[in-house]
């Protein structure tokens, strides 16, 4: 590992003053992603910032509004009874993420800056346009059954990782951040940039900008939702497809509706034409189908992910029967 500094923070001031005035600076929370990108030269920071003490870790409700620190530690906030009762895909989301114990390190903030885990940018033998800006992308055409088939570009078809973020998409979530310029919040939707020619940019934080918290509308919306990851083993597992949905009726019909995707796109895929097809109609077979029909709409699968084109519909179809049994 390349040798590099490492600064504590006491105030978020300080760790942004201290990362925004080093070109080469990086905040840590947990250090659960950041260190093992390190080890393996995926990232060379030459300086560290840990932000893991700064007093944003608060769970709590006000104003409407979940209001979740980016301190505070995945477990923590998956086991807190107001996420657990009134946001439940939140839960839901962040228990099937990662192992217990890297739940009891990691940080929110941290989890939503992960990194891909596409091997080819994991590895720092191979071509890759997301760590090495126009190096290529050897996914296109190699080994892509993690890929994307959603939001991909002839540059990069990486899938975003974070379970959390789908869940948060699916809730319309805000991400509070503290930068040199001040204060900033960014809808969840705009956060997480598509790659286009610029891969290497994946999110609308610039240099020395800090998530300091994540805010979420509470609703009846939010408390009738749930998470469905479908993943290659029980255990600790990234998302082969994933549906973050929440779901309201009345009388039958399907009142409000929202829904985000994972594992299938280049970050958490939010798709109006499915809510469209489901809002306003009654939640049975033939619905199902039109809203099955407008989530692969445009979809590019390649050589070895096709198959999540008929998965992806099928959880889909799953979650909305759960919904609607409830
Ligand atoms: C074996 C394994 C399995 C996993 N499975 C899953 C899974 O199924 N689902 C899932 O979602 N995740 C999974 N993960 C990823 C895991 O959730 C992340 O490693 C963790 O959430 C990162 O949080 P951290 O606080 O440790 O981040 P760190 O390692 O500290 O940082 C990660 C990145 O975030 C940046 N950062 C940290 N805090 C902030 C902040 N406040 N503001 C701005 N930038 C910041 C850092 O600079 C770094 O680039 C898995 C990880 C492992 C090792
Ligand atoms: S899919 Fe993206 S991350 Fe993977 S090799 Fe291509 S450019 Fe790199």
């Amino acid at each position: 590992m390349k040798l590099f500094e490492y600064a504590r923070a006491s105030r978020p001031a300080d760790a942004v003053g201290l990362v925004a005035g080093h070109p080469g600076g990086a905040f840590i929370g947990g250090g659960t992603e950041l260190t093992n990108l390190m080890k393996d030269g995926v990232l060379t920071p030459d300086l560290v910032v840990d932000v893991s003490g700064l007093d944003l870790s608060g769970i709590g409700v006000g104003q409407g509004r979940l209001r979740i620190g980016a301190t505070a530690r995945m477990g923590d906030v998956a086991e807190h009874p107001v996420v657990r009762e009134r946001f439940p895909v939140l839960s839901e989301a962040l228990l099937a993420s990662a192992s217990p114990q890297i739940r009891n390190r990691a940080t929110i903030g941290g989890n939503l800056m992960q990194r891909t885990r596409c091997w080819y940018f994991r590895d720092v033998g191979s071509a890759c346009n997301k760590r090495e800006p126009g190096s290529g992308c050897p996914a296109i055409t190699g080994q892509n059954r993690w890929h994307a088939i959603h939001g991909g570009s002839e540059h990069c078809i990486a899938v975003h990782p974070s379970d959390l973020a789908v869940a948060l998409t699916a809730l319309d979530a805000t991400v509070l951040t503290l930068g040199p310029d001040g204060r900033r919040s960014l809808p969840l939707q705009d956060f997480y940039r598509l790659p286009g020619s610029t891969p290497h940019r994946e999110t609308a934080l610039r240099h020395g900008e800090l998530i300091t918290g994540v805010e979420i509308p509470q609703s009846r919306l939010a408390a009738d939702s749930r998470y469905l990851k479908l993943r290659d083993r029980a255990t600790f597992e990234f998302a082969v497809v994933s549906v973050a949905a929440a779901l309201t009726r009345e009388r039958g019909t399907v009142r409000d509706v929202r829904l985000a995707f994972g594992g299938i796109a280049t970050r958490p895929w939010r798709s109006p034409e499915v809510e469209d097809a489901l809002r306003g109609r009654p939640l049975n077979q033939a619905t199902i189908a039109a809203a099955r029909r407008a989530l692969v709409e445009g979809a590019q699968p390649r050589e070895h992910n096709a198959f999540k084109v008929e998965l992806v519909q099928r959880a889909l179809a799953d979650v909305l029967e759960d919904l609607g049994g409830r």
